[in-house]
């Protein structure tokens, strides 16, 4: 809490009754903290307000059993004692003891909170794992290795020169200029020291051996071991037009990818951003608030229209447009001749600075060499195993049976891929626990977030419920009479719900 903000609502330390809740929660305080009282069941708990992924509102979110979901991203929390029990958040939160004397509730002492960032560790065995990657599910399978008392070697190798960070964050808060470097990092240095994970950056994996269970690194050392996750995720599809391999057109994966641009904005008047997808349109409003010119160049009728369908499609647009973006859809650009671009109408836009978002592939170099089955990803069961037996994948690479969907799909999301790294880390101890998340992901627009739950890959139709250009909707994305996805706006306890439907239906 700030110097200048006061606690909020009652002082739950003197008590309150169940009168005062409202759908179950009660924000109020202990001394100076915020404190929200929740009702589950019979039960009643008190924990930190704010989810410790971007601070969402919990008080807003859904009360499932004896956890609680944040409305922005998800996140999950156990009431009992405030672990993080799904992505995308990772630490706990704080929880207080509650004591109930007839229609009294107070709130006592703040519980002791459990540290899962330096995990418990058994007497070290000489079990061997590799973790190929260090983006989400790379990480979040290290992480969860630890939490669940893997005393084993884990070796976490990565091609990156940057730690695991927070990838959304690169062609958003980062990229505008509002969020420091120093919040990117998914945990410090220290971190992995404390853990026993050996994060090895700058690590190219060039061969995975699979009969003598070891990889070989770029520089010909062999690491042998006993499981292996792969996890090599995703990279941006190249522009294949002359003067595209210039030094002013970037493309937007890495830590580097985003600074290099960040440094390009700092000269650059007029921006061209090639592709209207997420990340293109992230980016586009991202420079916006640097106040650049933005020109976005893409063939699509509308952005977004193929996921999101037209209306909303053309509510982005809109509101790219209200924010000065330049759109030039069902267009293509040609050529790039210095700063110059050509656009197949014949338009010409000077540009200092062009970034490239027209999709990504995944990594899958090192699967194919390696002999696993892939399927445009490494095909995995519904244990996030690969054809070989002790390898597994997870994130943007991997392809698996989504009993949602009731297909085998690849997403690009971020909170999916950290859920796989959780589940694949479980199987690579033996646990057999199936991959069923329902997929979410989130984009953001200026101040304003789209979130998605589900996967509908094509649709019959959408019933919109709301308004979607006063920014308060619900769209269900239905085939054959089933809602496959739902996308909103400000309707972030009905896109809860809606997940929850989802898990609860089962496909
Ligand atoms: C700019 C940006 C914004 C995004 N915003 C959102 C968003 O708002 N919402 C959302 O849901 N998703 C978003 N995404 C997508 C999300 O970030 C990805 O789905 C997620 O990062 C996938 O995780 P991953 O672990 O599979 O791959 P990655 O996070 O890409 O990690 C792959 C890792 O593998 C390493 N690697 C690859 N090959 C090798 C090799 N041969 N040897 C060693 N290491 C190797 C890489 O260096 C990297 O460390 C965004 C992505 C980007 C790029």
């Amino acid at each position: 809490m700030t110097e200048d903000k006061k606690p909020s609502g009652p002082d739950l330390s003197r008590g309150v009754t169940l009168a005062a809740f409202k759908d179950g929660k009660l924000l109020g305080h202990v001394g100076e903290e915020d404190v929200l009282l929740v009702q589950a069941g019979s039960e009643i708990f008190a924990i930190e307000p704010a989810c410790s992924h971007y601070h969402g509102p919990l008080a807003e979110g859904l009360v499932v059993g004896d956890t609680i979901r944040c409305p922005w991203h998800h996140a999950c929390f156990s009431l009992r004692s405030g672990e993080a029990t799904r992505p995308p958040a990772l630490n706990a939160l704080a929880v207080w003891e509650v004591s109930r004397d007839q229609d009294k509730i107070v709130v006592q002492r703040k519980r002791e909170m459990p540290k899962p960032s330096v995990p418990h560790r058994t007497a070290p065995t000489p079990e061997k794992f590799v973790i190929i990657g260090g983006g989400a599910a790379g990480f979040a399978a290290a992480e969860t290795l630890r939490r669940e008392g893997f005393a084993g070697a884990i070796t976490m190798l990565s091609n990156d020169s940057a730690m695991p960070v927070d990838r959304p964050n690169l062609s958003k808060d980062y990229l505008a200029g509002n969020a420091p470097e120093d919040w990117l990092l998914l945990r410090g240095e220290d971190y992995y020291r404390d853990a026993g994970i050996d994060l090895r950056l700058n690590t190219n994996v060039a061969a995975i051996e699979a009969k003598t269970r070891s990889v070989t690194l770029g520089n010909g050392d062999r690491l042998p071991f006993d499981r292996l996750l792969l996890a090599t995720g995703a990279e941006p599809v190249r522009l294949q037009i002359p003067g595209a391999d210039q030094p002013h057109v970037y493309t937007l994966r890495s830590v580097a990818d985003s600074r290099a641009i960040i440094k390009a904005a700092g000269s650059a008047k007029r921006a061209l951003v090639i592709g209207a997808s997420f990340i293109g349109l992230e980016v586009a409003a991202s420079l916006r608030a640097r106040k650049i010119e933005v020109h976005v160049v893409a063939p699509d009728e509308r952005p977004m229209q193929k996921v999101l369908g037209p209306e909303m499609g053309d509510f982005v647009r809109a509101l790219h447009e209200e924010n000065g973006v330049n759109f030039h859809l069902e267009d293509t650009v040609e050529k790039l001749d210095g700063t110059r671009a050509t656009l197949k109408s014949g338009g010409v836009i000077e540009a200092e600075l062009v970034v490239v978002g027209i999709g990504v592939k995944p990594r899958l170099a090192l699967a194919e060499q390696a002999g696993l089955a892939a399927d445009r990803g490494v095909s995995v069961s519904e244990y996030l195993e690969t054809s070989i037996a002790g390898i597994f994948a997870a994130g943007d690479i991997a392809r698996w049976p989504d009993p949602h969907s009731r297909q085998t799909i690849r997403v690009e999301h971020w909170v999916v891929a950290e859920r796989q790294g959780q589940t694949a880390a479980r199987n690579m101890l033996g646990k057999r626990e199936r991959f069923e998340a329902v997929p979410f992901f989130w984009s953001q627009h200026y101040d304003v977030p789209i979130n998605y739950v589900g996967h509908a890959e094509s649709f019959d139709d959408i019933a919109i419920d709301g308004s979607i250009s006063g920014k308060d909707c619900l769209l269900k994305y239905r085939k054959g009479g089933r809602v496959l996805a739902v996308a909103s706006i400000y309707r972030d306890l009905d896109n809860l719900k809606a997940e929850l439907e989802m898990e609860r239906r089962r496909g």
